[in-house]
């Protein structure tokens, strides 16, 4: 039976969501509290080049390419130089798995350590005792800092794995067997991540009600309604509005990010790469730089070369002029020269990602119970975003798929 769907947030996830429906058939109305579409997602043209606000990429899976060929829009591939991916460890560029010893011992504890949560120990003490702790420092750390903008010791683990099964009777190689999908790397679009905004808009523009410039500001508004509801607003803007029912301990913590678009005459490193990720306590304050132009074509004009770095920064904390210092001098860690950029572009993203930690897991139990109380009153209401299931747009997808 056709389904009346709201939903509210006009980001990747509420886009997501909506597709899902329409592909299901549904009747769907878009509110988005701003005038365009796409949330964090977006890209400007800059006469250097390309320069992502958020993401630089989404991991393809067959869903995915099945999107893709829906809205229109092909995919650019990864050059295949940009196979090597780099840690910095012991103040030196090394690859996956940065030593025999290393690898060795993360192979042990994947296939053969049973895996087990302990709800009261962080991702870096649990990391330690389960990997030991050079694996945890050299390789954990900087992946994981990477894609979740902070340090492991802000992270838990069961809020990261919460598909996985942490009770102690399975290993990290039959979780990752259970819940694994066929994916054909990261990929991104001929204009950049803009590219898909656009598609998936124009795609739904034609099939569902979109109306901009309109937002829910009381969750008693929306419980009115007789439809179902999808909240998909980010986290940041989603707890003022659930403020009235919430505990004061349950709230989750929100963390900062700046993205910088860096574009130089000179590579960051000889060879070209994905990129490089750092852990902690190794001379850089970056969490990871991408190097885009070896990564994928035409993102730069010229001869420039582009780099994107992550920094778990705060804005009252470090301004604009000083995170340039900052990135220069990182990256002259790496490069052992001073050199200036031709042209810096800096994005800083408040409170634009959830702690994988504690609070989040807690809370994500309350928003489960809320739903499953609502449905018993005969109310249909669910949230989708970022803090829900992953932060990545695939997981994003796949946790919006009906
Ligand atoms: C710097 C950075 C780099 C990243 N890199 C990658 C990457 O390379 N690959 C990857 O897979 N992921 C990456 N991510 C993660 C990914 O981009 C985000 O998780 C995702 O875009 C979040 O989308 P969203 O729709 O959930 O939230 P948002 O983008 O925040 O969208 C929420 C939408 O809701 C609207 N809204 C807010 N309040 C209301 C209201 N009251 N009523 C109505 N509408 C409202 C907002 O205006 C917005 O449009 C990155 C994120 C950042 C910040």
């Amino acid at each position: 039976m056709k389904e009346s769907i709201s939903i509210y947030g006009g980001g990747i996830t509420g886009l997501f969501l909506a597709y899902h429906h329409v592909k299901n058939g549904d009747i769907v109305t878009l509110y988005e509290e701003k005038e365009t579409l796409g949330g964090v997602i977006g890209t400007k043209k800059e006469s250097e080049g390309l320069v992502e606000l958020a993401a630089n990429g989404i991991l393809l899976t067959d869903d995915i390419k099945s999107m893709l060929d829906d809205i229109g829009l092909t995919p650019v591939f990864p050059n295949k130089a940009s196979k090597r991916r780099y840690f910095w460890t012991n103040q030196k560029l090394s690859q996956f798995p940065i030593s025999l010893f290393s690898g060795t011992k993360l192979l042990y504890s994947i296939l053969l350590k049973k895996l087990k949560f302990e709800p009261n120990l962080n991702f870096e003490e649990w990391g330690n005792q389960m990997f030991g702790r050079s694996v945890t420092k050299n390789i954990i750390e900087p992946a994981l800092g990477g894609i979740y903008g902070t340090r492991l010791n802000e992270l838990y683990p069961d809020s990261i794995f919460s598909k996985w099964d942490g009770s102690g009777s399975s290993t990290i190689f039959k979780e990752i067997k259970k819940h694994k999908k066929k994916t054909y790397g990261t990929v991104s679009f001929p204009n950049g991540m803009g590219d898909l905004i656009t598609h998936l808009r124009n795609y739904l523009a034609k099939k569902i009600t979109i109306k901009t410039g309109i937002s829910i500001s009381q969750l008693s508004d929306i419980q009115k309604k007789n439809r179902s509801i999808r909240i998909c607003i980010s986290l940041k803007k989603l707890l003022p509005i659930l403020k009235p029912i919430l505990k004061s301990d349950n709230i989750p913590n929100l963390l900062t990010i700046s993205t910088i678009t860096r574009f130089g005459e000179t590579k960051l490193t000889k060879k070209p790469c994905f990129g490089v990720l750092f852990g902690k306590n190794e001379g850089i304050q970056a969490l990871g730089v991408l190097c885009n132009s070896d990564l994928f074509p035409g993102r730069v004009n010229g001869n420039l070369h582009s780099e994107t770095w992550i920094y778990p920064a705060s804005p009252s904390k470090e301004s604009k002029k000083n995170l340039e210092t900052i990135l220069e001098n990182d990256r002259s860690t790496i490069t052992m020269k001073m050199e200036t950029a031709k042209k810096i572009y800096i994005t800083t993203w408040e409170g634009v990602f959830p702690a994988y930690d504690k609070h989040l897991f807690s809370f994500n139990q309350t928003l489960d119970q809320f739903e499953m109380e609502w449905e018993k009153k005969g109310m249909d209401i669910k949230f989708y975003g970022n803090y829900r299931k992953g932060i990545g747009l695939r997981s994003l997808f796949e946790s919006t798929m009906l």
